[in-house]
């Protein structure tokens, strides 16, 4: 039988059991799962891994609770400022898109780009030109807003801090899904709202091609959650893909040489999604939890926090 999977990710960090209620842990789980089996559905019907890479990262925008999306942190102007990637391991096609505002599902504007233009990387008002030209779905500030968030940028305004999506919580909530098709076919996603008060344009490493996303067919795909700045310094998806190309690591190799200890080294908080073209999943995490779920043919759903 062939293998094929998927897995997503909410984000990682420090998520204290205290404060994280039964109730309010059952519907991050929910949202995991809801996410997970829009994705896991394409695949069973035969589907590619970039719709179910795209389908899955969808639902995560769409559920307020993660940093992504309709969830989207407020930048320092009180705006939300996002993020998103896309790529595919067949032909090593990407598209992305930094500091677009009011776009409902960023990543599908990021795969529009990667599959109607020649064009990769794109940003602010000239991506949302884009969006414009291409019917891409649009939604009002209105559509973003919860005071939850917004009563996040009041305290990190207060106390002049750039913080993760949780200034209490210190959690990254960026989301993202790693696939593999029937056909042997790699994705990943990753989507973000970066961090709350975000200044100057700030870019985190979700959108970069090779830092918080990258899909080889060759290996494996990947998409990261963590302190962006390391991760962009770091190369952390590419350098997953690189150490098992040039060093003949295995996925779960690599991904522990990464995330256990060149990042631990580094200082850098965080974690990712990975499937090799086995259909290998490692989802490794440095930090206390990483909201996150995986599911192959013939196995049982996974969803952890812990
Ligand atoms: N990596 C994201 C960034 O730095 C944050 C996250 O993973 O939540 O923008």
């Amino acid at each position: 039988m062939k293998k094929f999977g998927i897995a997503v990710h909410g984000g990682a960090g420090v998520m204290s059991k205290r404060k994280l209620t039964p109730e309010r842990e059952k519907i991050y789980r929910d949202g995991l799962e809801e996410a997970l089996n829009f994705g896991y559905q394409i695949l069973e019907k035969g589907g590619s891994s970039l719709d179910a890479v795209e389908a899955a990262v969808q639902s995560l925008e769409d559920f307020p609770l993660f940093n992504a999306g309709k969830g989207a942190v407020f930048n320092h102007d009180g705006k939300h400022e996002m993020d998103a990637s896309i790529m595919e391991g067949k032909d090593l096609f990407a598209g992305a898109v930094t500091g677009i505002k009011n776009i409902k599902n960023p990543v599908t504007l990021a795969k529009a780009i990667m599959q109607q233009s020649d064009l990769v990387f794109l940003s602010g008002d000239g991506a949302e030109k884009f969006a414009q030209e291409y019917k891409i779905e649009f939604a009002d500030d209105e559509y973003f807003f919860s005071q939850e968030r917004f009563d996040q940028l009041q305290r990190a305004l207060k106390k002049s801090v750039v913080t993760l999506d949780d200034g209490a919580d210190k959690k990254f909530s960026t989301v993202g899904a790693v696939a593999l098709d029937n056909k042997g076919n790699l994705a990943a996603a990753t989507s973000t709202g970066g961090l709350t008060n975000k200044r100057f344009g700030r870019i985190g490493d979700s959108p970069m091609i090779g830092a918080g996303t990258y899909a080889n067919n060759k290996t494996c795909a990947v998409s990261c959650t963590g302190h962006g700045e390391y991760f962009i310094r770091a190369v952390v998806a590419y350098d997953i893909h690189a150490l098992m190309d040039y060093k003949g690591m295995l996925l779960k190799e690599a991904v522990d040489f990464v995330v256990k200890k060149k990042l631990v080294d580094f200082n850098a908080e965080g974690g990712l999604i990975a499937i090799d073209k086995f259909g290998n999943i490692e989802m490794p995490f440095n930090s206390e939890g990483m909201y996150r779920a995986c599911r192959r043919n013939g196995d049982e759903t996974l969803v952890a926090i812990y």
